[in-house]
């Protein structure tokens, strides 16, 4: 089954959920007209639907083929990429000066989840790119900037990012390739990457590479690393492509999923030295590549959300066509499976944590819009404390439930879910990387408790608690029965909230163990609470608009969400706060 991209959910939630709206009236996007955000959306849903889509399974049974060094992209792809680049879309949110169209990280978030709906094997690479050219712009050198921004910006070339090497995963400190100061102020790198996205292909006459790697008198661990860009193709004086550079990929790695994106394992040297470029300053690489990881790491929570979408659509669509026995009360004849309680469990399941992940991305994406649009510095700084804050959950708890849910999609078909022909399982198959890739869910949960929940003293997690109990009491003052126990579930998951996150902030420094066992049910129940109150805020809002069957399913999918999910709340504040003993005294013989 195809997708078909979502429009007006997605509008909705970018108006209602995420803000878009208060940060139009404030003026934050004063170029940004209603007409436009939905000529950018509808053209975005036309091209995700009619063009990538299609290519998704193509691009599952075909893979990417390595021979001789290149990898070959399946039938089709290098077609679409083409186009999608000419359209512009790679330079949707990016500088203008630079050929992008200057538009919000808001309305590119909500494209972003559209091409990785259509195909997550093709999102990935764009999402790279565009976080490369965040880099680049931020820190690079304007000769850099010349040379290569432009063409990154419009997709004309790709661009990578490579942190990872055997022994250096997690712990990017660890990483070992090492770069050495040339005569001419450039650096020559030598040394290996594993598991790089896009790190070869034919889509792209170039593919310039952000690398991390080492100087000979670096300190040890994360404070002794530089970002280089190695390009594959080496620049002449005037621009076009000159020698190979020293750098090939030697391998592609065979997946569990998205099998169009190539994992290549990269060596860099074999020729005497790799020429690269310092981006930043020496030894401060991480600074650049947090710019570059950070917005990857939304990208990545929108991959989530893109799957789980396309997940829950197919399920929905098969749920309505299959027929198995009676339902209770039902007339004679047999029922579509839609019709048993169970089957709609899963999939009310599937749209509200959908809906859920997708609001919170959109917030994050606002809030970086703000932290580099506002016109007051104080306002910038809250944009800023406020995007830091969400990125973690943005991308941990999407692309949990981007799993989640499509592991229900393939429950939702029965037999046929785990048979390949309809294509549930490649929904599954490819939602499991995104819980791993751009640190993993794990790394993300200890960021928020251990970085992020401190922030200037609490002040930015304090912050974002009361607004969502305002919009809890709106939902109290509106007092229609429509809303259920909305309120009351959503005010009980708030507390929780409330006290873990002080049990955790009071035990950071003096049990640091107990507050690293509870991290990763910490962002679950962040991620329950914060989704269960912007969907609530979507509730409200159409309840004012009034537009019929969508306001019904919108206060449905708000009150099932609050009184079946946010109601886990609870449970995850016990397990954090009561539950960390076990965890920290466990396996005591396998002590390092
Ligand atoms: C398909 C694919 C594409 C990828 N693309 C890229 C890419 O383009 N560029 C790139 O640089 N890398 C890429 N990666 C690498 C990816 O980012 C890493 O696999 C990931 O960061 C985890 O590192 P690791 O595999 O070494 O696992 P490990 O670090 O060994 O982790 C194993 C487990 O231990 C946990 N763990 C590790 N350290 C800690 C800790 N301190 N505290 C708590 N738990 C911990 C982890 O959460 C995880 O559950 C890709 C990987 C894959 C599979």
């Amino acid at each position: 089954m195809n997708y078909h991209a979502p429009v007006d959910d997605i509008a909705f939630a970018l108006h209602h959920a995420a803000g878009l709206d208060r940060a139009l009236a404030e003026g934050l996007y004063p170029d940004l007209s209603p007409d436009l955000i939905e000529a950018v959306l509808t053209e975005a849903g036309r091209f995700a639907s009619d063009v990538i889509a299609p290519l998704n399974r193509i691009g599952d049974q075909f893979g990417t083929p390595f021979k001789d060094g290149t990898v070959t992209t399946p039938p089709g792809w290098k077609a679409a990429y083409t186009a999608w680049a000419a359209a512009g879309w790679n330079g949707l949110a990016a500088p203008v000066e630079w050929q992008g169209q200057g538009l919000p990280q808001a309305l590119n978030a909500a494209c972003i989840e559209m091409w990785n709906a259509a195909s997550m094997a093709f999102g990935i690479g764009p999402v790279l790119t565009m976080a490369a050219v965040d880099a680049l712009a931020d820190y690079g050198s304007d000769e850099l900037k010349r040379a290569y921004l432009s063409k990154l910006v419009t997709g004309e070339w790709m661009g990578t990012m490579q942190l990872t090497e055997p022994q250096a995963g997690s712990d990017v400190g660890a990483l070992r390739t090492k770069a050495e100061r040339a005569p001419d102020g450039s650096y020559r790198l030598t040394g290996s990457k594993i598991f790089i996205t896009y790190g070869e292909h034919d889509l792209t006459d170039n593919i310039i590479h952000f690398v991390l790697a080492r100087l000979p008198d670096a300190p040890a661990g994360t404070k002794g690393i530089s970002l280089f860009l190695v390009p594959k193709f080496l620049l002449n004086g005037d621009g076009s492509l000159g020698k190979r550079n020293d750098v090939r990929a030697h391998s592609i790695e065979h997946k569990m999923g998205i099998h169009a994106s190539p994992t290549c394992t990269m060596v860099y040297g074999d020729d005497g030295g790799a020429v690269g470029y310092l981006i930043g300053e020496e030894h401060r690489g991480m600074l650049c590549m947090f710019t570059m990881m950070n917005r990857a790491r939304l990208a990545v929570g929108l991959q989530g959300v893109a799957i789980a979408e396309r997940a829950t659509q197919q399920a929905l669509a098969y749920a309505k066509d299959r027929r198995q026995g009676r339902a209770p009360g039902a007339a004679d004849g047999s029922s579509p499976i839609i019709d048993y309680p169970d089957v709609r469990r899963m999939l009310l399941t599937m749209r509200g944590l959908t809906r859920a992940a997708r609001a919170i991305c959109y917030a994050t994406a606002v809030a970086l819009d703000r932290s580099h649009l506002a016109k007051e510095a104080e306002a910038r700084a809250a944009g800023q404390g406020r995007a830091s804050l969400l990125t973690p959950v943005a991308k941990a708890f999407a692309t949990d439930i981007g799993v989640e849910v499509a592991s229900l999609g393939v429950q939702v078909h029965g037999g046929m879910g785990f048979i390949e022909e309809t294509g549930a399982a490649q929904h599954y198959r490819d939602a499991r990387i995104a819980a791993i890739y751009e640190g993993t869910n794990g790394i993300q949960a200890i960021d928020l408790v251990t970085r992020k929940l401190p922030l200037e003293d609490g002040a930015v997690m304090r912050a974002y608690l009361k607004e969502l109990s305002e919009i809890i009491e709106r939902i109290r003052t509106a007092n229609d029965p429509a809303l259920g126990a909305i309120a009351e579930r959503l005010a009980e998951a708030l507390a929780s909230l409330e006290r873990a996150t002080q049990w955790l902030l009071a035990r950071l420094k003096s049990e640091p163990n107990a507050a690293l066992a509870g991290a990763t049910p910490y962002l679950r129940l962040f991620g329950v609470t914060a989704g269960g109150c912007m969907l609530a805020q979507e509730a409200l809002a159409a309840q004012r608009l009034a537009n019929g069957a969508d306001t019904a399913s919108r206060v449905a999918t708000a009150r099932f969400f609050a009184e079946n999910i946010a109601v886990q709340a609870e449970g995850l504040e016990r397990t954090i706060t009561q539950g960390a003993d076990t965890v920290v005294a466990a396996f005591p013989d396998a002590a390092a």
